[in-house]
């Protein structure tokens, strides 16, 4: 058998991502992944389709989520991977941030009206499953009436801190989102690290505490990770004692730059969060077993 291909980050339409799970999950299998984890933003609303799409094609759905965490007054997320979606706790808090993104959508909505676009909660749940209305959703139907060229051009012009379309608010806790995740039977996982421009104290305050409360990866592969990226979380992986975890956070195909399937492989002084795992093929993996247990 030929060595297995992992992408622990994905979205389908369940929240902002443009493939359903099913479309998600044929599009994995055709890049040659086959372990894929499906980690939607506070909900696990598409891992039972993802799953059953998963056993046709004869690979390994994880099912997973994606939290939004408020953090030293930022937004941090938390992957949840190898969760049990039935967990109350888990299903409980995801519950109450939709409640909240549900509450923000309209007034996201409002305050693009007082800006001049009219209609755009409506025009955003059009470009959603119809019930979970993130960012992304708002930025599709401004690009498509023509607002900006692209997404991260709405995001920069409409979406962020200081423009007319931003809306504050509290997300979960790191420790509660990390304590779902747990109850749930699940790793918890800090999310493209990079992408929250935090100094160097920032972040090693942000893997103390999260390791305090039983944190237990961190994304050392992702598709907005330079190699320097790379090389640099691996090292706080290593020395801070973190698994290392790997995924595209692939939401489709609008950005081309960003495909499945193309990760480059996790450097080899850190260990693949996968090794705890029942079926991992420990035999071909880069970092011994014996490795696993040692605090260094
Ligand atoms: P939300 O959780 O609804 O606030 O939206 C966050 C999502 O918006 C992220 O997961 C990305 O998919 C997307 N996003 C955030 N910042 C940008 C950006 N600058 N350009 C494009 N998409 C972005
Ligand atoms: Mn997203
Ligand atoms: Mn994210
Ligand atoms: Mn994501």
């Amino acid at each position: 058998m030929s060595e297995p291909n992992y992408d622990l980050h994905t979205h389908s339409t369940a929240s902002d991502g443009t493939l359903t799970p099913t479309e998600l999950v044929a599009r994995a299998v055709a890049a040659g992944i086959t372990v894929l984890a499906l980690t939607d933003h506070d909900t696990t609303a598409g891992v039972i389709e993802a799953t059953t799409a998963a056993q046709m094609h004869g690979i390994t759905l994880i099912p997973g989520v994606e939290i939004s965490v408020t953090w030293n007054s930022r937004t941090v997320h938390i992957v949840g991977l190898q969760i049990d979606i039935n967990q109350p706790l888990l299903q409980d808090g995801l519950t109450e941030l939709r409640t909240f993104r549900a509450w923000r959508a309209k007034e996201i909505g409002h305050r693009l009206a007082k800006h001049g676009i009219a209609d755009a909660y409506e025009g955003a749940r059009e470009f959603s499953n119809g019930t979970l209305i993130g960012r992304t959703h708002f930025a599709r139907l401004l690009v498509k009436r023509g607002l900006a060229v692209d997404t991260s051009e709405v995001f920069k012009r409409f979406l962020v801190q200081g423009k007319p379309g931003h809306v504050a608010g509290q997300w979960a806790t790191l420790q509660t989102a990390v304590e779902w995740i747990r109850a749930a039977g699940g790793q918890a996982v800090i999310a493209h690290p990079a992408r929250y421009r935090l100094t160097r104290t920032q972040l090693f305050k942000l893997i103390g505490e999260f390791r305090e409360h039983g944190g237990a990866g961190i994304e050392v592969v992702t598709s907005t990770h330079s190699r320097d990226d790379v090389l640099n979380f691996a090292l706080h992986a290593r020395t801070q004692q973190l698994l290392a975890s790997a995924g595209s956070d692939f939401h489709g195909t609008e950005h081309a730059w960003l495909q499945l399937g193309r990760l480059p492989p996790l450097p080899n002084n850190c260990t693949p969060i996968w090794q705890t795992w029942p079926f991992a093929d420990t035999a071909s993996s880069s970092v011994a077993p014996e490795r696993l247990n040692t605090k260094s």
